[in-house]
């Protein structure tokens, strides 16, 4: 097969690999987009499980680059369901022709960084290879699904789901006992969907959730020339909040100053918006001060124990373990109502962890629950894990998998030392690990990626690459931020501690989108001093 020569190849056909091949290309690159799914989407191909939602608001959650695009599109709802952003991003490639240069059902096995060629050699599962300058990683940090391996699973007759991996035709699941693994934001969306349509639905919980209240609407005619007259400041707002989000966060120390009635009265104003503003737009505390904290937490385990007929199970599902709001929070509309259903079946499988499977379906703490269907909505190898399932291989043949396995490094998120002209969007330490409205963030880390291509081509340059200066000095501060915060303090995918044996960090960098992205600036501004440029 003969090998492609090309300027870039953008591995992952989402939010962010479709905006980076559309500027690419927009720029007189000569690029290609591949994704290993048989569609474009990413996130929103793989998760259609029933119940995929989305929880930033539709219209904080879409691209800034057209007038005409925005002018176009209407949102439907203020958290559009799954197959409505699918459709977005397919109106998307339609429209500004991505089609043409996205290569589907194409995974990448391997790429090695060519130092004396000053490119990169990438191959396919297929044995398919591009020769480029640019390897850009667009592959998502919640791809790379994560299911427990419990015992004896060749055993099991039933049928096992991952809703990562849902199947794209969905399935009939009406009279079937089926049991859920998790509740995360994944885990609370299925089980709240599928609460009335199954015979009998057990719910699998080890650690249960800090679910807020959704509000959801559906958007008419006055909404979109609402959000419309609002999008030329909101491009601009949105990368200069905490969250990326159309609401900021009050400064530090507010909060301390006031009384606790004040303090309540901003915590029901942001319950009352039903959004992720309950997590990100009270007050900084809530997240670094372990008083405020848990005068937060109290707040909303009164407002789900409301929600619970039963005493006991109310006990139960009501979190008390960790902080609010130090796990990545999710909203909900109906999923506690859930557990007041004949139905539904609380399964503490803390108490009583899950053994293995038999035939009929799992074993929990000595007795066999017998299930038709098993769902696992057992999350992610987050940040590092789809990347790390290639074999990249940067300057003297380092391999970023071992790299990370021994330890999760990267320079702002967007490159990593040893690895030049290895872009990576949404890679570890930064906001885009998931700290913010994805679009957001997706968006300003490959506006500065095409940017420093821009750069390399205006200066006759080849590669460039973070000192381990510069990547050192990354670790250090976003390390200090995140130690600043309660988000090391409890266990879940943002530190890692949901895969065995993976190095905890907190994956996300903590300090702000709109501090992040004045950072990345200052890296351009100071013409990239920090990099070995070549
Ligand atoms: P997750 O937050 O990592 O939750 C995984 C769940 O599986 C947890 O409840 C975990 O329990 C449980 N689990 C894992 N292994 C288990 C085992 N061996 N036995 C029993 N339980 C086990 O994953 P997720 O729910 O897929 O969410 C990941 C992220 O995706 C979210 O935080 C969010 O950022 C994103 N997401 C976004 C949306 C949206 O925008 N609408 C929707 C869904 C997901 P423990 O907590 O005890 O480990």
């Amino acid at each position: 097969m003969a090998i492609k020569t090309l300027d870039a190849l953008v591995v992952g056909a989402g939010v962010a690999g479709l905006y980076q091949l559309y500027q690419l290309r927009e720029r007189g690159y000569s690029v290609q987009c591949v994704d290993a799914a048989p569609g474009i989407g990413g996130t929103w191909y793989w998760n259609c499980y029933p119940g995929a939602r989305l929880d930033s608001p539709s219209y904080t959650y879409q691209y800034w680059f057209s007038d005409e695009l925005l002018n176009e599109w209407e949102w439907s709802e203020r958290f559009p369901a799954q197959p409505e952003i699918k459709r977005y991003l397919e109106f998307v490639a339609n429209k500004f022709d991505l089609h043409k240069d996205i290569q589907l059902s194409t995974r990448i096995q391997s790429a090695q960084w060519q130092n004396d060629q000053q490119h990169w050699l990438i191959t396919s599962e297929t044995g398919e290879q591009w020769q480029v300058k640019y390897f850009i990683s667009c592959v998502g940090m919640l791809s790379a699904p994560n299911t427990p391996n419990f015992a004896n699973q060749e055993l099991y007759q039933g049928r096992i789901l991952h809703t990562a991996r849902w199947p794209q035709e969905g399935i009939d699941l009406q009279g079937k006992r089926v049991g859920v693994v998790g509740v995360g934001a994944t885990g609370i969306q299925v089980i709240q969907t599928l609460a009335d349509q199954v015979g009998q639905l057990f719910v699998l919980q080890r650690t249960p959730q800090y679910a807020v209240k959704m509000r959801n609407t559906k958007l008419g005619p006055e909404d979109h020339a609402y959000w419309q007259s609002q999008y030329p400041t909101m491009r601009h707002d949105l990368h200069h909040t905490f969250g990326g989000f159309e609401w900021d966060v009050p400064e530090a120390g507010v909060a301390l100053a006031m009384t606790k009635e004040q303090r309540m009265a901003i915590l029901e104003d942001c319950w009352q918006d039903g959004s992720l503003k309950m997590w990100v737009g009270t007050y900084p505390e809530i997240l670094a001060d372990p008083e405020l904290n848990e005068e937060a937490s109290e707040f909303v385990r009164e407002k789900i124990a409301a929600r619970i007929n039963d005493p006991i199970l109310r006990e139960k599902i009501v979190p008390r373990s960790y902080g609010f709001g130090t796990y990545r929070v999710p909203l909900e509309t109906h999923y506690y109502d859930a557990f007041n259903r004949d139905n539904v079946h609380l399964v503490d499988v803390k108490s009583t962890p899950i053994e293995a499977f038999y035939e009929q379906g799992l074993i929990i703490g000595g007795a066999p629950l017998a299930l038709d269907v098993i769902v696992f909505a057992t999350g992610f190898d987050a940040g590092t894990g789809a990347l790390s399932k290639m074999d990249v291989h940067g300057i003297d043949n380092q391999s970023l998998t071992e790299l990370w396995h021994k330890d999760i490094r990267s320079t702002y998120g967007l490159q990593v030392h040893g690895f030049p002209n290895l872009f990576t969007v949404a890679g570890p330490l930064a906001p885009a690990t998931a700290f913010c409205n994805m679009t957001t963030c997706l968006q300003q880390q490959v506006d500065w990626i095409t940017q420093a291509i821009d750069f390399l081509r205006d200066q006759g340059k080849s590669s460039m690459e973070p000192s381990a200066e510069l990547e050192e000095s990354w670790v250090q501060h976003h390390d200090e931020v995140a130690n600043m915060t309660l988000m090391m303090q409890t266990n879940s995918w943002y530190t890692g501690a949901n895969i065995e044996g993976k190095p905890k960090r907190l994956l996300s960098y903590i300090g702000g989108v709109g501090t992040y992205r004045q950072l990345c600036d200052e890296l351009v501004a100071n013409k990239y001093s920090g990099f070995n440029i070549h």
